[in-house]
């Protein structure tokens, strides 16, 4: 069995993002040279999300505002922030919209459906955040 890891690195311009990492992940998979497997691709940060779903920039903007009416920001309205961050609200969209995503790898692409694309979704961003990317199989 080959593995492939590799680390990307997002500093978004706003605090909260969504950037479409799909092409990043199909380079990691280039250079891995594996044909059949499984590709996980993880945040690695308790405040950002990668997921599946449309590239659709207005379905984006929905998920931004979604998540903001759930978890509002808030310097002061949440217990997590007694710990003198302010990123409680950040904690819970990222667990609204997810850790990780696993991908099959099939013929030496991603075996996606016909809209799935990989998103990063950032929400306490303008610093440096990783996201691993790894890849099992032959
Ligand atoms: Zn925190």
């Amino acid at each position: 069995m080959k593995s492939h890891t590799a680390y990307l690195t997002f500093n978004t311009a706003e605090r909260c993002e969504i950037i479409n990492i799909t092409s990043k992940v199909e380079e990691e998979l280039a250079k891995s040279g594996i044909k059949e497997g499984l590709c996980l691709v993880n945040a690695m940060h308790i405040t950002s999300s990668v997921f599946i779903n449309d590239n659709e920039p207005g379905l984006h903007s929905d998920f931004l505002e979604w998540v903001e009416k759930l978890a509002p920001y808030s310097a002061d309205g949440y217990k997590h922030n007694l710990t003198g961050e302010d990123n409680g609200d950040a904690h819970l969209k990222r667990t609204i919209m997810g850790r990780e995503v696993v991908v099959a790898v099939t013929g030496g692409e991603l075996d996606f459906g016909p809209w799935e694309r990989i998103f990063y979704g950032e929400f306490d961003g303008q610093r440096a955040k990783r996201v691993l990317v790894k890849i099992i199989g032959e």
